[in-house]
């Protein structure tokens, strides 16, 4: 009996408890049921979206709960969690006293696909990255499926699979640190770090934490898998230093374990073969060639060719809500980034632009330092604050910059247009996260949008 069989039949009449009634846990609690498992799913909460979650899981014959947690979730031989249940909350402080072994959506679903998986992490590009693997890994050998945290439950895609199975089939997981706290023996044949930086520290505490969660990815990985990573970024060199699986480097700058690099503005591989001149790049930025030369690291390890890889750099425009150019009013030019929810993204942003900026800043700030942006004198032409963190940031950037505080996003969009010259840029690149306003950042990029596309009338 093969692995995926074993497990398979493992889990047929276990009780499994499943916490959270999001897109992870309605993923999670279809695919244990599928497989024979006898669920029970919990949430805290009792918004219409859970509500709707629980009554199309009820329509399966699965029991379920909301509005808070019974003990029944504590008769179980197995939970499965949603990323966004932090380690240290009640119900896991409680199974762990039990003796219940928890584990998370990544590693449930983990179980039952032998398919090959990259696993796609670092606090900046992630989804920029994974969207441009995925294009690569279209063609005649390898059948690309992307999820994980973009949004697309790993457990619906291996659910997908269960039902047709595809021996080409390889996932490309955009991966958080959240989503590593519960694996036991997830095992990715090729892991790929982008770059950190202080994020999330509301949940994780300190960096070392979050350092240690983001590197979970290559936990199990061992000398036959390959670990991609950026070759300027310190602390990942040192993390990664004593890695048994085989090292592979990404960035313009040579160096021995890459595989791509630049010469003369042209994008070269280990030949010195180019692959395409960096003017035909369609995203902007330093940041973005980085993200493109992990995603073709990535895509060469699984065979895929140069002449499709430099075709992808080439074609692919991005994910919306990064950098992302709306239009152009009087000849200012509004860029929609509220992705950008921590301070290195505001950083990248800023430098990716040589005109004067208009920054709009603000919204539910995650213990970052908006001091760093001291050092952009000279690109940031005036600052717009807004949201719970516009006292934060006019405490730590009007001594050097012009800085307005407003309490909506939507007054921000209006003085952004008076405080605004032709040929300068309006920029959306909050640098924290949208929940003060708005459900999500792309919520609150849609808003922007909307809100900017007003101003044209
Ligand atoms: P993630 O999924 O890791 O949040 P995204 O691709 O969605 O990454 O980009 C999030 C934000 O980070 C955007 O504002 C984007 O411009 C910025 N960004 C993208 N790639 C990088 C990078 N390599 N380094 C720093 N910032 C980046």
């Amino acid at each position: 009996m093969n692995k995926i069989e074993k497990n398979i039949n493992g889990i047929k009449n276990l009780s499994i408890s499943v916490i959270g009634l999001g897109r992870s846990g309605v993923a999670i609690a279809r695919l244990a049921n599928y497989l024979g498992s006898k669920v029970f799913i919990s949430d805290n909460s009792s918004s219409d979206s859970i509500k709707v979650n629980l009554h199309s899981l009820e329509s399966m014959g699965i029991k379920g709960e909301i509005g808070g947690c019974s003990d029944k979730i504590y008769t179980c031989d197995l939970m499965v969690i949603s990323p966004g249940i932090p380690a240290d909350s009640p119900i896991i402080i409680e199974s762990q006293k039990r003796g219940i072994r928890i584990i998370g959506e990544i590693e449930f679903a983990s179980l039952f696909t032998n398919s090959p998986i990259i696993g796609v992490t670092g606090s900046n590009g992630k989804s920029t990255t994974v969207h441009a693997l995925f294009e690569m890994c279209q063609s005649e050998d390898i059948h690309g499926v992307l999820a994980g945290n973009i949004g697309l439950a790993f457990s619906d895609k291996v659910l997908e699979e269960l039902h047709n199975p595809d021996p080409k089939r390889v996932y490309i997981l955009e991966i958080s640190s959240f989503q590593m706290e519960f694996i036991e023996n997830f095992h990715p044949h090729i892991s790929i770090f982008l770059n950190i930086s202080p994020d999330h520290l509301d949940r994780h505490k300190t960096f070392k934490n979050y350092l240690n969660a983001k590197l979970r990815l290559a936990e199990n990985q061992t000398e036959n898998d390959c670990v991609i990573y950026n070759a300027d970024d310190k602390i990942l060199i040192k993390a990664l230093k004593t890695h048994t699986a085989k090292k592979i480097t990404f960035s313009p700058n040579y160096s021995e374990n890459s595989i791509y690099s630049i010469n003369n503005s042209n994008i070269i591989n280990k030949e010195c073969a180019k692959l395409t001149h960096l003017k035909n790049i369609g995203l902007p930025g330093q940041h973005n060639i980085y993200n493109l030369l992990a995603a073709a690291s990535g895509a060469h390890c699984l065979g895929i060719s140069d002449i499709k890889i430099a075709e992808v750099m080439q074609s692919f425009k991005g994910i919306p809500h990064r950098l992302e150019s709306i239009t152009k009013i009087d000849g200012i030019e509004y860029i929609n980034d509220s992705k950008a929810t921590n301070i290195d993204a505001v950083k990248v942003a800023i430098k990716s632009y040589e005109k004067p900026i208009i920054l709009i800043l603000g919204g539910l700030a995650k213990g970052n330092d908006f001091a760093e942006l001291l050092q952009y004198k000279n690109k940031i032409k005036y600052i717009i604050a807004y949201g719970t963190a516009k006292e934060m940031i006019y405490k730590e950037l009007s001594s050097t910059f012009e800085v307005s505080k407003i309490e909506l996003l939507q007054d921000a969009v209006k003085l952004s247009y008076h405080k605004a010259d032709n040929g300068e840029i309006v920029l959306l690149s909050p640098g924290c996260a949208s929940f003060d306003q708005f459900k999500n950042f792309e919520d609150r990029g849609i808003k922007f949008t909307q809100w900017v596309r007003e101003l044209e009338k």
